[in-house]
């Protein structure tokens, strides 16, 4: 799609009290039925793309970590019933992240965390894919492979998800039930999760903000497979994994990562990459 396209939901959002009238009256009609329809992505190109690192209590209460936000690239985003396709990198692993996302809806700066709520268009669900043991940081090099970025199936607006700290988040790899939290168990609440960002920059319309993920529960994503994820109140995202390379992994949740994550909330050990997640079996 060439790039007005790719910004049109931006503008959209910016100016949706004016448009709200007429797309509401032009979902009054006949219609056609979903599964004819080709969905996109709900935003195609968010200025900034806004990832929270863990941010959630994964089963250990007490003091929070910092909160830590990372950026990926917003050429990552995926439309549903799309392919993610692993690229050649030797990852110890692709992980699938379950994930609610905040969609910005006001030009916002150094939102207080009380206001924070009200420059909210809306929610939708994300699949942060992730690649294991590569290079040194978070963000670009593990986060930013094409197709990383699954996104949808849609925006469900505030007025719909009311309190966005009472959802269910669930992925399923094929039919195998892999991740399921609550965002309840967040550690930096969205509210705060969006006076941050805005203190460092300026967000915009379209923008987005991915709240982390529980890690207990995650797993490999491999060729051939589906993943689908839902978020209560939005809806059920579904993609498919190619992996031209067809390397495999036990389909099954990874035991490792889950145990290192809470072992880096207990004391800050962080186990060596080579060693936490599951194994390479072909
Ligand atoms: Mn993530």
């Amino acid at each position: 799609m060439a790039l007005p396209g790719l910004y049109r939901m931006n503008a959209l959002i910016e100016s949706f009290d004016e448009f709200r009238g007429a797309i509401e009256k032009a979902a009054t009609g006949a219609g056609r039925p979903l599964a004819e329809a080709q969905l996109r992505a709900p935003v195609q190109r968010p200025v900034q793309m806004l990832f929270a690192m863990g941010n959630y209590h994964e089963g250990l209460e007490g003091t929070a970590r910092p909160l830590g936000l990372f950026l990926k690239a917003s050429s990552t985003i995926l439309d549903p019933g799309g392919t993610v396709v692993l690229p050649s990198d030797d990852a110890k692993i692709f992980h699938h992240e379950a994930e609610i996302a905040v969609v910005i809806g006001k030009e916002c700066k150094d939102v207080a965390a009380e206001d924070a709520l009200d420059v909210v268009f809306g929610y939708t669900g994300i699949i942060d894919v992730s690649a294991r043991g590569m290079g040194m940081g978070v963000g670009f090099i593990d986060k930013s492979f094409e197709t990383f970025c699954p996104m949808g199936p849609w925006i469900t607006l505030t007025d719909e998800i009311t309190d966005p700290q009472n959802v269910s988040v669930r992925l399923w790899q094929n039919d195998q039930p892999r991740q399921e939290y609550h965002t309840s168990d967040m550690e930096h609440q969205i509210r705060n999760l969006i006076a941050y960002a805005s203190h460092i920059t300026r967000l915009y319309p379209g923008d987005i903000i991915a709240c982390g993920t529980n890690h207990q529960g995650l797993g490999p994503m491999q060729d051939g497979e589906t993943t689908t994820l839902e978020v209560e109140g939005v809806g059920r995202l579904t993609v498919k994994v190619s992996d031209p390379h067809g390397r495999r992994w036990p389909m099954e949740i990874d035991p490792n990562i889950g145990r290192a994550i809470r072992q880096w909330r207990k004391d800050g050990t962080h186990l060596d990459p080579a060693t936490s997640y599951a194994g390479r079996i072909a």
